[in-house]
């Protein structure tokens, strides 16, 4: 990848963070790859596509340290949990075999596996040897007839977001457009219902959780013709141009792709969040508005009244037990917001959240809803987290997956909220699933027990006190 074709995507117009600081959320820091490289954004970009052999073109260690670490889950092809990889040895490259492993690996996935495309992403040692990914795909797709996409992603380019971009740059330049979207079957028509379609971006699927939104949107004739790309087809993607309207679900992820989207093909889109009640009613009401179908308006609202009063009755038994618990909420981007509501809804405290990967308006939503008591983390290491849960007094860590052991050794209840989850909290019905598992977590008999002084911990106590002597016996 050119640097000019770099500078441009790490100034993606859309992204006003980019646009207010001079070390906007994709720009590269030394050392700043630690929370993961282009290379691992780009995967979690578009692993999730689910009929597609992914092929990671490098060192074993680029596609060992990356394969299946996100919960995305697929309704039906699972071909993109196989792990794919040319796994470069020191003498392919002595030997400038880079380019003809890939090749070959290409022919492999498509003989054993029939895959409806295959991506072929690129690691530091492929780049650096200056393998040419273009045309080794171009060369393997004429050849087999099968797509064969390159993802310029070399780790070294820069952070886990500009990998983001550059995902969705390639699905921009190889993918998108490419299909028209099939008719709509006749079971989907339905009188007097206009049916729109929509994409979702950066919406991955986490441990099933669109599932519990999904069917709202049927109700109110919202074809999703692409999720990118959570439960995603190959087919799918290439059919997004059709769209009517976008919603950016993960704010700043693929944001490109949004807007690459409206200035070619005029797919208006929005951000928004599916976390909490509050925030789901807003994105259903934000596509109506940008549709501009003032039928669909009137049923969205019919639908979110019933929906959140529905929700409502059933949160209202975990209220009481969750109300005024203190949370130290540590995540990044949208969810260092959408959560807060979520949590906020359900009366509970959220004493400090962590902004270490959040945008400028990332921060600015955390400053409205937590109003004067906002207290925002940047340190995300094992001392400070543990130092902030103690100063805060809180109940309950809720983070990622990295920093379960933290918590559980110093006997703190922790919940999981990153993509390694086995639980979806999106919609009206992920916040019923974040309630149940708040609970269970908090009221876990574990944390009196382990908190406890240990039975011989007594003992000892008993054995070292000096034994009290009578009265002077002279
Ligand atoms: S692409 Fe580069 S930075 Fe990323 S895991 Fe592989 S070697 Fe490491």
């Amino acid at each position: 990848m050119k640097t000019a074709e770099i500078t441009e995507l790490l100034n993606e117009p859309a992204c006003t963070h980019n646009r207010t600081e001079k070390s906007g959320c994709a720009r590269t820091r030394p050392g700043a790859t630690a929370g993961g490289c282009s290379f691992d954004g780009a995967q979690i970009a578009l692993l999730p596509i689910a009929d597609v052999a992914h092929i990671v073109h490098g060192p074993i260690a680029c596609a060992g340290a990356s394969w299946d670490n996100r919960g995305a889950r697929s309704s039906g092809p699972t071909l993109y949990r196989i792990g794919m990889t040319t796994d470069l040895t020191e003498q392919d490259v002595i030997m400038g075999r880079g380019e003809k492993r890939l090749f070959l690996a290409i022919k492999q996935a498509i003989d054993d596996y029939a895959p409806k495309a295959v991506f072929v992403y690129a690691t530091c040692v492929p780049a650096l040897i200056g393998d040419d990914l273009e045309a080794v795909a171009r060369a393997a797709s004429e050849r087999w007839g099968v797509p064969v996409v390159p993802v310029d992603c070399a780790g070294f380019y820069g952070t886990k977001n500009l990998g983001n971009r550059i995902a969705g740059e390639a699905m921009f330049k190889y993918v998108i457009g490419r299909r028209e979207p099939e008719p709509l079957p006749a079971a989907a028509l339905r009188p007097g219902i206009r049916v729109h379609d929509v994409n979702l971006i950066g919406e991955y699927n986490i441990a099933g959780e669109f599932w519990y939104v999904a069917p709202l949107f049927d109700e109110l004739g919202l074809r999703i013709l692409c999720t990118l790309s959570g439960d995603a087809r190959f087919h799918e993607v290439q059919t997004m141009h059709r769209a009517q309207a976008s919603m950016v679900v993960c704010a700043k992820a693929l944001l490109n792709v949004a807007r690459k989207l409206e200035a070619d093909f005029g797919v208006p889109f929005f951000e928004g969040s599916f976390y909490g009640v509050s925030d789901t009613s807003q994105a259903f009401r934000d596509f109506a508005r940008l549709l501009g179908d003032a039928d669909l308006a009137a049923r969205t609202e019919a639908m979110i009244t019933r929906e959140e009063a529905r929700i409502r009755a059933a949160l209202e038994p975990w209220r009481a037990r969750l109300a005024g618990k203190r949370v130290l909420l540590y995540t990044g981007g949208v969810k260092s917001w959408s959560v807060v509501s979520a949590l906020q809804d359900l009366g509970m405290t959220v004493v400090a959240t962590g902004t270490n990967k959040s945008t400028e308006e990332d921060k600015a939503r955390i400053r409205e809803l937590m109003g004067d008591a906002t207290r925002m983390i940047t340190d995300g290491s094992p001392k400070a987290l543990l130092q902030a849960c103690k100063d805060y007094r809180a109940d309950i860590l809720i983070a990622g997956g990295r920093n379960l052991y933290t918590a559980l050794k110093a006997r703190i209840p922790f919940l999981d909220i990153n993509q390694e989850r086995e639980f979806g909290y999106a919609g009206y019905d992920g916040m019923l699933e974040l309630v149940r598992q708040l609970a269970l977590t908090l009221e876990s008999p574990v944390w009196r027990k382990v908190r406890a002084p240990a039975p011989w911990a007594a003992q000892q106590a008993a054995d070292e006190t000096p034994p009290v002597r009578g009265g002077s016996d002279g």
